[in-house]
């Protein structure tokens, strides 16, 4: 069995969705089809989750609303001509519209979540008739009624434990399940959403709650590049990695999944595979528990800008017991979270978003000075990171030499290195300036 998750392109348009059908008709293992809100038709165009938050915030501010609601109902209207499916659809998507907005409460974040959900809400509805249309027996789920659980912090809600059991009963439906993504209800019956892009997150609890045998997430690429295309002219598919492999990699600024989606499908050990819906033959990227790689091969090379380094310098620092936790101490104290601490024998330098540090910086350049009194003190920005990652290259001699070899011919300084205990990545951080000229000498190196 397969649980298939559909993104906004996906479910754009009546061209869009009527491929969605074939895809899921083509293999009756297809069985759960979880669905976006209609997202992008083409460059230049809003998805309707964007529309419905214009649409609630003129609701709230007491403005007239009319256009933005119907610049909502429109998009659906649109789909339903082109599919030739009964005008009462959107008849009933305008009134669920106007009844959410009537009937909204105080709590201004709930409403918000009220009205993000109903875009792939009423889109799930469509689809479902759409499949029946064609012939397909299908079903519209509604994720409360079926058990979807989420805690009650709206916007960035997170599922609750017990969502799982109640989903599995979705394994023994005889129809095709349409499951909107993205939203779910609170233990008080409220609608609550995910974090923006959540209904891979969806995907990934459905997965896990009917322990399928793969987690299908069809996009607009036909596989997960091993380096950026907007770095690197045509660079290789990835045909495999593991889940590690794909977080370490999503850390640096992979955008194909957010990695935190997928948490549910990783701890259940579902593999996940990553297709195109412009283009379901194509193999796809699968992501998985475990794989056989080559020796000393490297599966991707990442980058991300946006980090700055505190480093700090003091004589006999080795010596110093509780001097890198009372460091900790402070940044944990400000809320500041670190990405990596390399250390040497008398310095102990802290990566992280400059972000975290924002207007803290001089307070906790501060506070750093007077509690454990260093010799040197400096904080630098604009650094990025580069990631070359593979389970390859756990066990092989001379990774790292071949990557600073290529750093040294392209010219590129190295502002430090990092490799973590598990071998399976190298961090080096770069200039922001450095940072594609770097992609490109580690690409060469490692992809030929
Ligand atoms: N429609 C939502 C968004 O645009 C969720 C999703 O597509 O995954 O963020």
């Amino acid at each position: 069995m397969k649980v298939v998750k559909f993104g906004g392109s996906s479910v754009a348009s009546a061209e869009q969705i009527s491929k969605i059908i074939d895809i899921v008709a083509a293999d009756a293992s297809r069985r759960i089809v979880v669905v976006s809100a209609p997202g992008k038709r083409q460059g230049g165009d809003t998805k309707v989750t964007d529309l419905l938050i214009t649409l609630a915030q003129t609701v709230l501010e007491g403005a007239d609303y009319e256009a933005a609601l119907a610049a909502v109902v429109g998009r659906y209207a649109e789909i339903q001509k082109d599919l030739d499916l009964p005008e009462a659809i959107v008849a009933a998507i305008e009134a669920d519209l106007r009844g959410r907005i009537e009937n909204r409460g105080a709590n201004e974040a709930q409403f918000m979540d009220t009205m993000k959900a109903s875009g792939e809400d009423n889109n799930a509805k469509v689809i479902a008739e759409a499949f029946i249309k064609k012939g397909h027996p299908a079903k519209y789920v509604n994720p409360g009624e079926a058990g979807m659980l989420l805690s009650d912090e709206f916007g960035n809600a997170e599922v609750l434990p017990e969502s799982f059991e109640r989903l599995a009963a979705l394994k023994d439906e005889p129809d095709i399940v349409v499951f909107p993504g993205f939203f779910g209800c609170t233990k008080a019956g409220e609608v609550a959403t995910f974090p923006r892009g959540g209904s891979d997150i969806t995907g990934a609890i459905l997965a896990a709650a009917v322990k399928a045998d793969v987690y299908e997430n069809f996009t607009d690429v036909d596989s997960v590049c091993a380096m950026d295309p907007r770095v690197i002219d045509n660079p290789p598919a990835i045909e495999c990695m593991t889940y590690r492999e794909m977080r370490e990699l999503a850390y640096a600024g992979f955008g194909v999944f957010h990695d935190e989606a997928i948490i549910p499908a990783v701890k259940h050990q579902i593999p996940i595979c990553i297709k195109n819906t412009n283009n379901p033959t194509a193999p796809g990227t699968m992501v998985v528990p475990q794989r056989k790689p080559k020796h000393g091969s490297v599966v991707g090379i990442s980058s991300a800008g946006g980090f700055c380094a505190i480093y700090i310098d003091k004589y006999m620092m080795n010596r110093e017991v509780g001097f890198g936790r009372r460091l900790l101490q402070i940044l944990e104290d400000e809320h500041i979270s670190f990405e990596h601490t390399p250390s040497g024998i008398d310095n102990m330098s802290v990566i992280l978003q400059s972000a975290q540090l924002g207007k803290k910086e001089a307070s906790v350049v501060e506070r750093l000075t007077r509690e454990l009194s260093p010799d040197a003190i400096a904080v630098e920005h604009g650094l990025s990171l580069v990631m070359v990652v593979g389970e390859g290259m756990h066990y092989t001699p001379g990774m790292a030499a071949k990557a600073t070899d290529a750093f040294f011919r392209a010219g590129v300084n190295l502002e430090m290195i990092n490799q973590g205990a598990s071998e399976i990545s190298m961090m080096f951080a770069v200039k922001d300036a450095d940072r594609e000229k770097a992609v490109r000498a580690l690409g060469a190196a490692f992809f030929g």
